[in-house]
């Protein structure tokens, strides 16, 4: 153990080794919160504290995962898998499946996803004859999800005439009524959804003082990362289990706290030190992660946050090369840049693809940088997009295991009592929904006593309902014996899935084939890894609960060699030597769903401060001057977020293509070698000297950006000797076309030299202003 301490520093050592107590690290991005967590519990275990004793909470499996295997290598691998360590939805889950009873629910209740969650209140709106438009079901989902994180039980919701207000303030008076009805028909298909497993824990914790007791006796001793992202749920579990003992350790970094929109609260870290009694609060402030331009840039742009606690970091690193700023035209190019400059990188330094991530703000962002990345050959992967789970052949086997486990799971019931096809229809379907509800029984007990229910079928539909309890019930007795891959494999034949996959025999199908034959090999693996990591068979239920709560960052299992590309909330607490920032457009970044009030901007720029100290060697911002967005061309503006980092840290070139080309003669000035009509092999590439951005003074942010070009920039590719634009011939009553625009006519001419705009109305798209020195104009 001595030997691990060893590469701590002193700072880090402290918190490290004080185990009794409540204690506070607050330190900034990459200055070893999660290693001392790490250090800490191989250390508490090395003083011979039992693992059992220990729970410890992560912001993702993954980083649990990887938290485990490196204490594995300090104390060994049988003691640490001991170790009670995940998310809290991971963890909580478990304790709920031994205590399901005290609630009412079966232990092996079903985990339902965001998917289920949604079909079954888009359900409930339209069996209650809702307006689906008012009554949108993401927003109904996430409405009821907010209530749930703070508490608000169905009951409490009723008592509270403010929320009822709220909502029919909102147009939706109906609300609670949906509320109600979806929580009931969660406890009656025996289901929680994923903010159930922290309200239910809380409901078990402060109900029933006894298993308040055995947990706070068990868990002595609690660790949390990632701590200013708690919400008030995951809040007042970790109050109530370190009650007793008060040995809890916290880590976080306030200006990382970034979810705020799913209730998370910051205050629960910056009031730590009044709700435990004599908190140690340990600082640490050397950064081990990033170049000195990296955190100083960082710094300074967080540093613009007015509610913030007072933290100093700093490295020992190298200075590094300063943060480049590039603009495009459009998203595009931008992808194009990204791409090419991925692809140079890595051949000048002898890179891995996984050397890089690419960030974004949205999920949207991802298409114009993936065609790019593909074009370019480089392998990439995009993380927090649908989790192989989620796939749609997957959860349909999923839902056939499911039901096998629990035959009450509506949502699993519904997805294929008629997938593959077996002729019982929504009318039936719909009759047998009225029927549950009205005897209160689940959807298979009214199948399976159907004789005894007013439900009117004709005996054909009959026996079709009969057969599909037959077969679950066949499959519930294979699962006495057999483990989840045997089971899976009979399920897929015997069920008419592969079948029905196979028949269609298109490319989708096929690909549905080999999803399905991955889901089984990953069974097959969880089989033989589950006897040795858990000391436990690898049944059903086991695996279930593995994939009920599995995102796709905990499927990586780092084989390969990709790119990443993620948004900027799922790259919380990991780093890449390169990490490219995209889109940093006003609107978009910031976005303009934040900028209403300061907290919300805030809670942007500490995004866009997560995202800069992810990057270890060097950092890329970019930003398009158009974009794709909502299926239109959107002119931008670059993101605040540029100019408010301090100057000396950042190097604003023009694209690395604008000095090989002259854009005025270039067929594609951005110059996706492929796409455009210069061949590659007529492009010398020439190094020219840059074409520097200065930071100006006008209003206008995109306007502070002003080009001054090198006099000697020269066209270096040939053309067919179109007009040069750039000193301008053009008049205005010039018709002119552009290459994505149309045609128009030259209304106005202004500037000059490198800034000559002009205004140009084009046939379709209207009036717009356009730098010539960019603009692919040519004169017809
Ligand atoms: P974040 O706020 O982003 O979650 P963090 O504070 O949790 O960051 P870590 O991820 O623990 O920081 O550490 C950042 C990097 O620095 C890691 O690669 C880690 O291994 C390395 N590191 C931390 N402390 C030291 C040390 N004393 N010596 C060498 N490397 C260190
Ligand atoms: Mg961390």
């Amino acid at each position: 153990m001595e030997k691990y301490l060893s590469q701590l520093n002193d700072a880090q050592l402290e918190p490290t080794i004080q185990i009794e107590g409540p204690m506070i690290v607050i330190a900034g991005a990459g200055s070893g919160k999660t290693r001392v967590l790490t250090y800490r519990i191989a250390y508490m275990m090395s003083k011979g504290i039992d693992p059992f004793n220990i729970l410890s909470l992560t912001f993702t499996n993954k980083a649990a995962r990887e938290m485990k295997e490196r204490i594995a290598t300090i104390v060994g691998a049988s003691e640490a898998k001991n170790l009670w360590m995940g998310t809290f939805h991971s963890v909580f889950a478990k304790i709920l499946r031994i205590e399901a009873d005290r609630l009412g629910y079966p232990s092996n209740f079903t985990i339902y996803d965001t998917q289920d969650s949604d079909r079954l209140i888009a359900s409930i709106i339209k069996e209650m004859s809702l307006d689906k438009d008012i009554y949108k079901y993401k927003q109904v989902r996430s409405r009821i999800s907010s209530y749930k994180n703070s508490l608000i039980t169905v009951r409490a919701y009723f008592q509270n005439p403010e929320l009822k207000e709220a909502d029919a303030m909102a147009r939706r008076p109906r609300m609670g009524d949906i509320y109600k009805e979806y929580v009931e028909r969660c406890f009656k298909a025996g289901a929680m959804d994923f903010d159930d497993l922290l309200l239910k824990t809380n409901e078990l914790l402060t109900r029933f003082p006894e298993v308040l007791a055995k947990y706070q006796n068990r868990f002595k001793y609690i660790l949390v990362d990632e701590y200013q992202d708690t919400n008030h749920s995951q809040y007042l579990i970790v109050r109530a289990l370190s009650d007793k003992f008060q040995n809890i350790c916290v880590v976080g970094d306030d200006a990382q706290s970034i979810y705020a929109f799913r209730g998370a609260n910051i205050n629960n870290i910056l009031n730590f030190q009044k709700d435990y009694d004599d908190v140690k609060v340990f600082r640490l402030e050397q950064n081990y992660r990033s170049t000195k331009n990296i955190v100083n840039a960082a710094n300074s742009i967080i540093d613009k946050n007015q509610t913030k606690l007072e933290k100093i970091v700093w490295t020992a690193n190298d200075e590094g090369d300063k943060i480049k700023v590039h603009r495009l035209l459009t998203d595009g190019d931008e992808g194009r840049y990204v791409a090419s400059t991925i692809f140079e990188t890595k051949m000048n330094h002898q890179l891995k693809n996984s050397d890089f991530a690419i960030l974004y703000r949205t999920n949207a962002q991802s298409r114009a940088i993936e065609d790019a990345l593909r074009k370019r050959d480089i392998k990439y992967r995009i993380y927090g997009g649908l989790s192989f789970y989620q796939r749609k052949e997957i959860k349909d086997v999923l839902s056939y295991l499911r039901l096998i486990i629990n035959p009450a799971d509506e949502e699993a019931l519904k997805r294929v009592i008629n997938f593959p096809p077996r002729g019982i229809g929504q009318t039936t379907m719909d009759k047998l929904i009225v029927s549950a509800n009205g005897y209160n029984r689940t959807i298979f007990e009214v199948m399976k006593n159907i004789d005894k229910t007013d439900v009117k079928v004709n005996s054909g539909t009959k026996i079709k309902l009969q057969n599909f309890v037959t077969l679950i019930e066949s499959y519930q007795v294979l699962n006495q014996t057999a483990d989840v891959f045997e089971l899976a494999e009979h399920v897929t034949r015997t069920s008419g899935l592969i079948r029905e996959f196979n028949k269609d025999g298109t490319p989708e199908g096929v690909t549905r084939m080999e999803n399905i034959e991955e889901l089984l090999n990953g069974m097959k693996d969880f089989v033989e890894g589950q006897k040795e990591i858990a000391d436990t068979t690898g049944n059903l239920a086991e695996f279930l609960e593995d994939v009920a709560l599995a995102t796709d960052l905990d499927a990586d299992k780092g084989d390969a060699d990709h790119v990443a590309l993620m948004t900027i909330h799922l790259a919380k607490g990991l780093e890449f030597p390169y990490v490219f920032i995209v889109g940093l457009e006003e609107d978009l970044f910031p976005s303009a769903m934040s900028m209403n009030t300061r907290s919300e901007l805030e809670e942007e720029r500490r995004l866009f401060y997560v995202a800069l100290t992810r990057a270890e060697k060097q950092a890329y911002l970019t930003y398009a001057l158009s974009r794709y967005r909502w299926g239109k061309l959107i002119d931008s503006e670059p993101s605040r977020f540029i100019e408010e980092i301090d100057e000396q840290y950042l190097d604003i070139v023009t694209p690395i293509e604008e000095r090989r080309f002259n854009p005025m003669l270039d067929a594609d000035i951005f110059g996706d070698v492929e796409d455009s009509k210069v061949s590659p092999n007529k492009i010398r590439y020439k190094p020219a000297k840059k074409a520097v951005l200065k930071k100006g003074s006008t209003k206008r942010s995109q306007e502070k950006f002003q080009v001054t070009t090198p006099k000697n920039l020269k066209p270096v590719a040939k053309t067919d000797g179109n007009t040069n634009l750039f000193d301008s011939k053009l008049v205005v009553g010039n018709i002119v076309k552009h290459i994505r625009f149309g045609t128009g006519e030259v209304m106005k001419i202004e500037g000059k030299g490198a800034d000559i705009k002009a205004e140009i109305n084009f046939q379709h798209g209207g009036v717009k202003k356009l730098l010539l020195r960019f603009a692919k104009l040519e004169v017809v």
